[in-house]
């Protein structure tokens, strides 16, 4: 240890992550300074505050699962908390536990060097504030970078416009702002899990809704309901079972596959089946599903032909019923977007479809947007056009290793890591929900729990056998 660095860890990014990762590392006893880009705890819940941002895991397996007095003490709204609550919760863990005293915000890190004669992390913000520490870690989420599309004459546009995931802020600085949607010619770019659940909330306000829709998605009904005093005395008396449940499936849902083949039940039995889940909450439809529906083809087509019967039957239109129907792949093959009459929305006078993949978008014009049939006029043009995920928050800083190499020379054929928290050339530098690691494709928070852990039991351990450097060997990342 040449020099004493200012700090032991440096954390980019105040999400869930962040935010855990500073808690454990302060009960460790270790100087920690966390920079982050917004103005305030929360990470990804703090920037998709459109209306109808909420979550799709059920609300008691998405909280922080590590502090017994704060699950007795937080009561949950709803099954599927919305974004007002989820940043409502965030601030109060953040209070709880004081961490913002620890925060620095409206802090973008723009540069991360490495320091191999002292062993230790430099950082450089954007307004040019500098800090120095043993560790980096990265807590930068794997949908922050935004990505709004590549066609002509985006910066063109008059009226209002902008990404999802920096929609304003409502005065309490939470979210669901309206913009003035409320009897405005509005448009939406994009149909993913986050156009869907705006979609829903837009159609009810707006003058004239048009969705410009590229792909479909199956979609399933989430069927969220308010919680009850009474239900959630017996969610904070069962959070152990709750977590166990979640630790014991696949992905950290409390929701687990069945067993068993489509095949081995009668037409009768299965077609229950699916109709039973289809009425259930949240995820169960995907991931409780029979186990081969997401893994034989023949199996998913089953599923994949109950879904687009069900959308056929919501959805008054039979034509614009097969435009919202997916035809590339089977349901649950990509991300199942949760609804609350979204497709009912396609009923009503004032929303329009246009399909992209007839008349596709030729440029965004002054007015709106063009496709290649006509000038579609607009008030409001929102992007729900998703991120340049899971690396585009590392390729957007500027971060040096050992002799000077870039992290975007090391990715530029696709990121190459240590089980996702960290690579060869780059010392003490701890990715939390890294490429590659389990936990991007997760109910994250019970993942960033287990990332969290493991980074803060080997900082213990560094620390313990007085140890300054670590840095995965090259055989052990191939
Ligand atoms: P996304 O899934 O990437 O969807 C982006 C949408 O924009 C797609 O429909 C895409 O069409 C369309 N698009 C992209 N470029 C376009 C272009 N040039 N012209 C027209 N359309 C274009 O992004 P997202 O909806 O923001 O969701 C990202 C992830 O965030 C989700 O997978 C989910 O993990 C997460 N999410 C979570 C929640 C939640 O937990 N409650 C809510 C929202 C989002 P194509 O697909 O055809 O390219």
């Amino acid at each position: 240890m040449s020099t004493t660095p200012q700090y032991d860890a440096i954390v980019i990014g105040a999400g869930i992550a962040g935010m855990y990762q500073l808690y454990r590392l302060r009960e460790l006893g270790l100087s920690v300074r966390v920079f982050e880009d917004g103005g305030d705890v929360g990470g990804t819940w703090y920037w998709n505050r459109y209306p109808g941002a909420r979550f799709d895991s059920e609300s008691y397996t998405y909280g922080y699962s590590w502090s017994k007095e704060l699950l007795q003490e937080w009561n949950w709204k709803e099954h599927f908390s919305p974004q007002p609550d989820n940043m409502e919760y965030l601030s109060f863990v953040a209070d709880k536990f004081d961490l913002r005293k620890d925060i620095t915000f409206n802090a973008r890190v723009s540069k991360a060097t490495f320091d191999e004669a002292a062993n230790c992390w430099e950082i450089e913000t954007e307004k040019g504030e500098r800090a120095r520490a043993r560790f980096l870690i990265t807590a930068v989420g794997v949908l922050s970078a935004t990505q709004m599309p590549r066609i002509p004459g985006v910066d063109k546009f008059k009226g209002i416009s902008f990404h999802t995931s920096r929609w304003p802020k409502d005065e309490k600085g939470f979210g669901g702002k309206d913009i003035g949607m409320k009897g405005k010619r509005v448009g939406v770019i994009g149909t993913g899990a986050t156009g869907v659940q705006l979609i829903q909330e837009a159609a009810k306000v707006a003058g004239q809704l048009t969705v410009f829709q590229l792909a479909p998605e199956f979609c399933a009904p989430l069927r969220n309901a308010p919680i009850t005093d009474d239900e959630m005395a017996h969610i904070k008396a069962t959070y152990p079972e709750i977590f166990k449940k979640c630790q014991e499936s696949s992905a950290g849902f409390m929701h687990n596959f069945v067993m068993k083949s489509v095949f081995e039940v009668s037409d009768e039995e299965r077609e229950a089946f699916f109709e039973y889940l289809y009425n259930r909450p949240g995820f169960e439809k995907w991931l409780g599903n029979f186990v081969d529906t997401m893994i034989d083809p023949k199996a998913n087509a089953l599923i994949t032909e109950f879904m687009a019967r069900k959308i056929r039957g919501r959805v008054n239109d039979p034509a614009l019923a097969e435009k919202l129907i997916p035809k590339n792949h089977g349901f649950g093959m990509r991300r199942v977007p949760m609804d609350t009459n979204y497709y009912e929305v396609y009923n009503q006078d004032n929303v329009t479809l246009v399909d992209l993949r007839e008349t596709p978008i030729e440029t965004i014009t002054e007015k709106g947007v063009k496709t290649s049939d006509k000038e579609h006029e607009l008030d409001i043009l929102i992007y729900a056009t998703g991120f340049d995920a899971v690396t585009g928050s590392f390729t957007r800083i500027d971060i040096s290793g050992v002799g000077g190499k870039k992290l975007t020379d090391k990715w530029a054929d696709g990121p190459v890591t240590y089980l996702g928290m960290g690579g060869h050339d780059f010392p003490n530098f701890l990715t939390l929900v890294g490429p590659h690691n389990g936990a991007t494709f997760c109910n994250i928070p019970r993942c960033i729990e287990q990332n969290v852990e493991w980074v803060s039991d080997l900082m213990k351990y560094m620390r313990d056998k007085k140890l300054t450097r670590i840095e995965p060997t090259i055989e052990a990342e191939n």
